[in-house]
């Protein structure tokens, strides 16, 4: 698998990263979790590949096998944050935790495709596409008010490539919590990164059957086709797919408030 990424992908990596419904990334990660890949052939094959003389995709490939590697860094040195916030600002913050809507999230029932589409990929593959990641855990956290943790520990139980450190950094990147944090205004909007990411809607289709007469324009809002047009493409929202459980802009201005205050 490493090789064949290595010889024939990598090079447009940094092109195809964020696209879920396109073959661009390598999907070592469980082999990488599990030990049955080292990391060390993979950095060689990034500098062979050019990684160090400016080569953009063996570039980006490297710089996230070293994300990898400072997530273990800052386990080993700060062990206490697989459970707390890695900004100790943040040590108090409350979360409402909605159980109605945590129960959606986990259900793929949340009425936004790319959210819905990521939990289906994860419950049928055992892994989730890195950018559905950042989306499906940023839409738990910010729009549904929830505890990272409830989130991480629930990837744990899912993900075949799980590791505690990467799953940690990337939740708390999520909530803004973390090392690096996705500063507490960036709130992605999964309507927009669903279009941008999945333009004609090929991902979310693939995994919400109900969805795949929807014309690509709506595919990531669905409850915006006139009832005619649902009824014509087998898609009535409220019936054969949900209505969003939340206003993302309602959600993101209460979300940006909380961690302001
Ligand atoms: C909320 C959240 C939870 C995550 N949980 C895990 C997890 O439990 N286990 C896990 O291995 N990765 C996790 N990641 C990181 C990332 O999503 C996966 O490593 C990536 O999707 C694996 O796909 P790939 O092997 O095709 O990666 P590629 O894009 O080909 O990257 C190569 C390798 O680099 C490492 N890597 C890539 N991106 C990251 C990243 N953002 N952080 C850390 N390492 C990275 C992985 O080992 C990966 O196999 C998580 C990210 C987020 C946002």
């Amino acid at each position: 698998m490493m090789e064949d990424f290595a010889n024939h992908r990598i090079n447009s990596y940094d092109k195809d990263l964020d696209y879920p419904a396109v073959n661009g990334v390598s999907k070592l990660s469980s082999r990488l979790s599990a030990g049955t890949v080292s990391i060390r052939p993979c950095v060689v094959a990034a500098i062979t590949q050019g990684a160090l003389r400016g080569c953009g995709g063996a570039e980006h490939w490297l710089s996230e096998l070293i994300w990898r590697e400072f997530y273990k860094m800052v386990m080993f040195h700060f062990p206490h944050t697989a459970k707390s916030p890695f900004q100790q600002r943040y040590t108090h913050l409350k979360w409402s935790n909605p159980e109605r809507l945590i129960n959606a999230w986990t259900q793929a029932r949340t009425g936004y495709p790319i959210v819905d589409a990521a939990i289906r990929q994860i419950h049928t593959t055992g892994l989730m596409h890195n950018c559905l990641r950042m989306i499906a855990s940023m839409f738990l956290t910010k729009d549904l008010d929830t505890d990272w943790r409830i989130g991480e520990r629930y990837f744990m139980q899912w993900l075949m490539d799980y590791d505690q450190a990467s799953n940690v950094g990337g939740w708390q990147w999520s909530a803004g919590t973390g090392t690096d944090a996705a500063p507490y205004f960036r709130i992605m909007n999964p309507i927009l990164q669903g279009h941008r990411y999945d333009p004609d809607g090929l991902f979310v289709k693939s995994m919400l059957p109900e969805l795949s007469r929807v014309p690509p324009r709506f595919a990531h809002e669905p409850w915006m086709m006139p009832s005619a047009l649902q009824r014509q493409c087998g898609c009535v929202i409220g019936q054969n797919y949900p209505s969003p459980i939340v206003d993302h802009n309602t959600a993101r201005k209460a979300a940006i408030k909380k961690l302001q205050d």
